[in-house]
């Protein structure tokens, strides 16, 4: 019996570990994974429902690889959409057979034996259940590079209306920091010198179950763990929530010497108002001192955002006051997202629908705030030596690497694929929207 598994990844970082995690299980229960739809005979998408796009694009997809001389191939929707949809899915992508949800992955393996014996069956699986730890931990050990992901626990207790996540994932669940440091050891002694610690909301860490311990919540506490552990070199993490950001978190900068100059800090709104209207629990003035502290420790920092235009109600004022907050942080990159309707969230019943030109134009404005302030930022760059951690080949150019300085600026410098997994020096020379250009020093 064939064997052969292609998984294709929509959404988060969050989906990117765990598609790594489900390729470990179903290696060990005896299925290959191959890197191309076309020599897989079963095909997994993990798909993303924060946006309709990314749902349509899942669709389609799945729609599109089980017709014509594709028939045979047995189609699986994993992740947040199987969760959002469940049932609904059977119609809209009909010859798709395995429906599971994010917190059922692990039960995969055995779902695929069961289809593969009948293949008249289909399998929807979307409990919420709990998950488990072994599952969380898996990484494949061929695939260990310089810098991974290591996801630090789940869902969201948090009811921002426009956002199905606390609908697709549950609860806040963490996982025992003893798994997590473990994790990275092993990580450590396979040569990963960088971890991204991985949440929906990742600086709630642990604060439901968790003591704090000398004013410091589970989070940092988890930080100064990392920060001990041999061989890792840089601390990141994505992405923190405005509301838990508090003084023990802005202090780690300061002491903690390998958390990277990089905060990925999300906004979507300058405007008190849209702020409220979307159940954000933070007012700008909040949002506007966690820079200002953060800026008195590390002038330098690099300060990144992800921003909502055309929230319901969202007036010509009130995106004003978003771009004159963009001017005053000066966020050097950024994600803009137009707003969509998500079926299931508050803002689904929200009427005051802002017409599609207008985001279309607030998008833009915002878009090229981000080029005008990301060039600034790289421009400032110019003529110091960076340390970077080289990761890959560049995609320009025969001998052109990649890699990234503690900010999180790309880096394409010339060099030879033994560099690949060092941390370098590179002084910078050129840059551009998103990129830095230099050399070897
Ligand atoms: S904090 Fe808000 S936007 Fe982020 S995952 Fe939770 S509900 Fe969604």
């Amino acid at each position: 019996m064939e064997k052969r598994v292609y998984i294709r990844t929509y959404g988060c970082q969050m989906n990117e570990r765990e598609s790594e995690s489900l390729s470990v299980i179903l290696r060990n229960g005896g299925y290959e994974m191959v890197s191309s739809e076309h020599s897989a005979n079963i095909i997994l998408l993990n798909t993303c429902s924060v946006r309709e796009q990314a749902e349509a694009k899942a669709i389609g997809k799945s729609n599109l690889i089980s017709r014509g001389k594709n028939r045979e191939k047995l189609v699986g929707i994993l992740g947040c959409m199987a969760q959002n949809l469940g049932e609904i899915l059977c119609k809209k992508s009909p010859n798709t057979r395995l429906i599971v949800g994010p917190n059922r992955t692990e039960k995969i393996p055995t779902y695929l034996d069961q289809l593969l014996r009948d293949k008249n069956r289909r399998i929807i699986d979307i409990e919420m259940g709990s998950i488990d730890r072994d599952f969380a931990a898996a990484h494949d050990e061929k695939k260990i590079k310089a810098s991974m992901f290591v996801s630090i626990m789940r869902g969201c207790n948090m009811h921002c209306a426009y956002c199905i996540v606390p609908k697709t994932r549950g609860p806040e669940w963490y996982r025992p920091m003893e798994d997590i440091i473990h994790e990275i050891q092993w990580l450590a002694e396979r040569g990963t010198k960088e971890v991204t610690l991985l949440g929906q909301i990742v600086n709630n860490y642990g604060i439901q179950q968790m003591p704090f311990m000398d004013k410091k919540s589970p989070f940092v506490q988890l930080l100064e763990k990392v920060q001990e552990i041999d061989g890792i070199c840089r601390i990141r993490f994505l992405s923190p929530h405005p509301k838990g950001f508090k003084f023990d978190l802005i202090d780690a900068y300061g002491k903690l010497s390998k958390l990277c100059p990089h905060v990925h800090l999300p906004l979507q709104s300058g405007s008190d108002r849209i702020l409220k209207a979307m159940r954000r629990p933070y007012k700008v003035e909040q949002f506007s001192s966690i820079i200002t502290a953060l800026r008195e420790i590390i002038p330098t920092i690099s300060i990144s955002t992800d921003m909502i235009v055309g929230f319901p109600g969202e007036t010509e004022d009130d995106f004003r006051a978003t771009c004159e907050l963009f001017d005053e942080i000066k966020f050097d990159m950024g994600f803009i997202f137009k707003y969509s309707i998500r079926p299931g969230t508050i803002a689904e019943q929200f009427d005051d629908h802002i017409p599609q030109e207008a985001k279309e134009m607030r998008n833009q404005i915002l878009l090229q705030k981000v080029e005008y302030y990301s060039r600034q930022y790289n421009e400032s760059m110019i003529g110091k030596v960076k340390e970077v951690l080289v990761e890959s080949h560049a995609k320009r150019g025969e001998q052109q690497l990649e890699g990234y300085t503690p900010e999180h600026k790309k880096v394409i410098f010339s060099g030879t694929e033994d560099l690949i997994g060092q941390l370098i020096n590179i002084k910078i020379e050129q840059y551009g929207a998103s990129t830095l250009f230099g050399k070897r020093v």
